[in-house]
């Protein structure tokens, strides 16, 4: 007989979306349990940059419990200003190893039960209810009774052990994004690094090549930034490929400059074809992306400007898992949402980051810009169950919408949204289907979230600083790839 526990809400996975759930959660009244398989607090949002707090006009579209981290992080020393960014709206460095400190004391002051190193390995369900979970840890097995469930799990598990709807990948071959195992080198130059971003013809940073209005304004600033984002270097890349120092199925430099002088968090590993919800699929990555980080290592210190002293500082804790399970809600969030700015009645977030694919066969990247678009609540309810709710990865979406609403501060501003309105239902006694979003949205903007209805007007002093890429910026589509010739060879 395996011993029982009891709560109101029990969050699964603390991750951007799991944290921010569990936390409201509790804020708002509800006992709540957090289950989290690793040792620390924060998923994969421990070990990157936050991107797209601000949407493309430079509005701060996240504000609310991620908001209060952030700069909670910053009055501890431990995050730089916000750099404003004309292709991911905004870039957010802080030190990443203090963010799960501050995690875990946000936690605690909020009241969250929590339970570390523990996987939740089945679900339990009574009709179209789910009702608890099975947990697996150092004591042995255990039974977790809930009556609201918020899957944050990021692979959809306890949906998937409950019989509840879920896809992975896109339409047609169910592959997924490819994922990166990141890490981060020390030992940068910080000016040699800068003067190689600022060589047109090595561009650092692609999607500015065709608007030198808009580079000229970005070369006004990247003295003084905080943060840079890099997405380019391609002719490098391919020089050092052909020399034989570089064989990963990766054509950019991928990877963002952070605040700290002598740093570069490197996003270039990459797996092609990876099932992330099968252990032998799983295990050939992890074993594929540590023979490549030493071979990227070689390749920042003789061919990256600034690099030449380059060493790695650390490694990620865990494969960084762009996308799986998907869990189908009461609604699907789709490409033509987010790119058309879709409002919805019943929005409780806002989203601005652009469409951004990591090709799941193939190099480089699929994107396609977006106009600032809610995510309605009934892409948090999951569907033809009840008592199941989710947020983040498991966003109830489009293999291309959840392609945009992905990013740390959206996935964060979902788990306020989530977690505040399980407690909600729980103090009305309804279930989460049943909470009025009207209700769910006013007690979110009281609490500091910004949704369509408190959104100011685009500031065009900000705009013209920084300029704009089109909207009608051209995006990329497909597989093909021309910067390599390597490009079809690593196409499975
Ligand atoms: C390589 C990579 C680079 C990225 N770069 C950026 C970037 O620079 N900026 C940005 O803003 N976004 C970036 N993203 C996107 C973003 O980081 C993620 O989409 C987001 O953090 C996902 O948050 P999440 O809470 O949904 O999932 P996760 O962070 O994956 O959290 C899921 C949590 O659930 C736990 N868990 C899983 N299964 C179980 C289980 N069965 N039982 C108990 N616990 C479980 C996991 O341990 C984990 O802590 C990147 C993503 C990847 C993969």
């Amino acid at each position: 007989m395996l011993s029982t526990l009891r709560t109101q809400v029990l969050v699964v996975g603390s991750g951007a979306a799991g944290l921010n759930a569990a936390i409201a959660a509790a804020r708002n009244g509800a006992e709540t349990l957090l289950v989290e398989y690793q040792g620390f607090l924060g998923g994969i949002s421990s070990t990157l940059p936050w991107l797209g707090f601000h949407d493309q006009q430079y509005r701060q579209i996240i504000k609310g419990l991620p908001l209060e981290i952030a700069t909670r992080l910053q009055q501890a020393g431990a995050a730089a200003d916000f750099e404003l960014d004309p292709k991911c709206g905004s870039a957010f460095s802080l030190d990443n190893h203090y963010f799960k400190c501050l995690a875990m004391e946000m936690v605690k002051e909020a009241g969250v039960n929590l339970m570390m190193h523990t996987q939740v390995v089945d679900t339990l369900r009574e009709g179209d209810r789910i009702t608890g979970v099975v947990v697996e840890h150092k004591s042995g097995r255990q039974v977790i009774l809930a009556d609201i469930i918020i899957d944050c799990s990021g692979d959809g598990d306890v949906a998937a052990r409950g019989g509840a709807a879920w896809e992975k990948g896109r339409t047609g071959d169910g592959l997924v994004q490819a994922p990166t195992l990141v890490f981060r080198l020390g030992g940068i130059d910080r000016e040699g690094f800068i003067r190689g971003c600022k060589d047109p013809n090595i561009m650092y940073r692609e999607w500015l090549k065709p608007y030198p209005e808009l580079w000229d304004k970005m070369m006004k600033r990247i003295d003084d930034m905080n943060v840079i984002v890099c997405g380019g270097f391609a002719g490098l890349v391919e020089q050092a490929r052909q020399a034989g120092d570089h064989d990963v199925p990766q054509s950019r430099v991928v990877g963002v400059k952070l605040h700290r002088a002598d740093q570069f968090q490197v996003v270039m590993t990459r797996i092609l074809g990876l099932d992330p919800t099968n252990v032998e699929s799983l295990t050939d990555a992890y074993t594929a992306v540590y023979e490549q980080i030493p071979q990227l290592i070689r390749f920042f210190q003789r061919w990256m400007p600034g690099c030449e002293n380059a060493y790695l500082v650390d490694i990620a804790p865990m494969l960084g898992i762009r996308e799986s399970r998907r869990i189908m809600g009461d609604y699907v969030l789709t490409a033509e949402d987010v790119t058309s700015g879709a409002e919805f009645e019943d929005g409780v977030a806002l989203g601005g980051y652009h469409i951004d694919i990591h090709r799941p066969s193939g190099t480089w990247v699929e994107s396609k810009n977006v106009k600032t678009y809610d995510i309605p609540y009934r892409s948090l309810v999951a569907r033809d169950v009840e008592g199941l709710m989710m947020a983040g990865k498991c966003l109830s979406a489009t293999h291309e919408g959840v392609a945009s609403t992905r990013v740390i501060p959206i996935c964060m501003a979902q788990g306020q949204a989530v977690g505040t309105a399980a407690a909600m239902a729980i103090k009305q006694g309804i279930t989460p289907r049943e909470v009025r979003a009207s209700d769910l949205r006013n007690t979110l903007i009281d609490q500091g979230a910004e949704l369509r209805q408190s959104l100011e007007k685009p500031d065009p002093a900000l705009i013209e600083l920084v300029g704009q890429l089109p909207e009608e910026e051209p995006p990329t589509t497909g597989d093909h790839d021309e910067v390599s010739q390597a490009a079809t060879a690593w196409i499975r």
